[in-house]
């Protein structure tokens, strides 16, 4: 259902966020908003606007899944900005796995006990020394206009290591594993929401990307 007409909006003055989740429209939003280049834009989420079938995320990387959810928020509602996101938790055991299968590693997407049990079972025989990991966030933004789109990307890593077992309630996914590289001892699961916002690799992707649009 959509709640904000697209026709009253500025093309020129709005950015399209390719997102489902209020937290993530409210942090980008946040963030974005520091950069001059977008002063007095207005940020809307995709899901506010109509419902849309979700675009195939067949790319090979990060970089290419975001693109193609922030082409897709475009051509769907013919706006000229838009912004999108795509992240994953990346094990060096595992050769960088799960990497952009994180949501539905185990089978069904967004499935987080079952994709940590997996976890917690590839991971049963090895060594400390070498449970080393990375949450990753690419962040793209398009702006579009006849003569063609200008793409910029913001890139940013959260490091830890993958623990052996659950623990923390907070945040979503493989959080309860991730045991942070920053501060010892302490799962993601356990942070409060700003302090796993100040740190994540969302929020230093879109750093990047405040950066990279002057
Ligand atoms: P998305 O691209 O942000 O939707 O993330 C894809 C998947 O990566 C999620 O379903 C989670 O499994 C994993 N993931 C991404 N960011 C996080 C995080 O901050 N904590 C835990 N898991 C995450």
């Amino acid at each position: 259902m959509a709640t904000v007409d697209i026709a009253t909006l500025d093309p020129e003055a709005t950015v399209v966020v390719a997102t489902g989740n209020a937290h993530k429209l409210t942090e980008i939003q946040t963030i974005l908003s520091e950069s001059p280049a977008l002063e007095g834009v207005r940020f809307v989420a995709l899901g506010e606007l109509g419902s849309f079938e979700d675009p195939d995320e067949n790319g090979e990387t990060f970089y290419d899944n975001a693109l193609i959810k922030a082409q897709a928020a475009l051509d769907e509602t013919g706006l000229s900005m838009a912004v999108a996101d795509d992240s994953g938790l990346c094990v060096d055991a595992l050769g960088g796995d799960p990497g952009i299968h994180s949501a539905r590693w185990a089978g069904e997407h967004g499935n987080d006990a079952a994709n940590n049990d997996k976890m917690l079972a590839e991971m049963a025989n090895v060594p400390d020394g070498e449970r080393t990991a990375r949450f990753h966030s690419t962040v793209v933004f398009i702006s579009r206009d006849e003569d063609g789109e200008e793409i910029l990307a913001g890139n940013g890593d959260c490091e830890g290591t993958i623990a052996r077992d659950l623990r923390g309630t907070n945040g979503f996914g493989y959080d309860p594993l991730f045991e942070l590289a920053d501060i010892p001892g302490k799962r993601m699961a356990e942070l409060e929401p700003e302090e796993k916002n100040a740190i994540s690799h969302r929020r230093r992707a879109l750093d990047d990307l405040v950066k990279k649009l002057g």
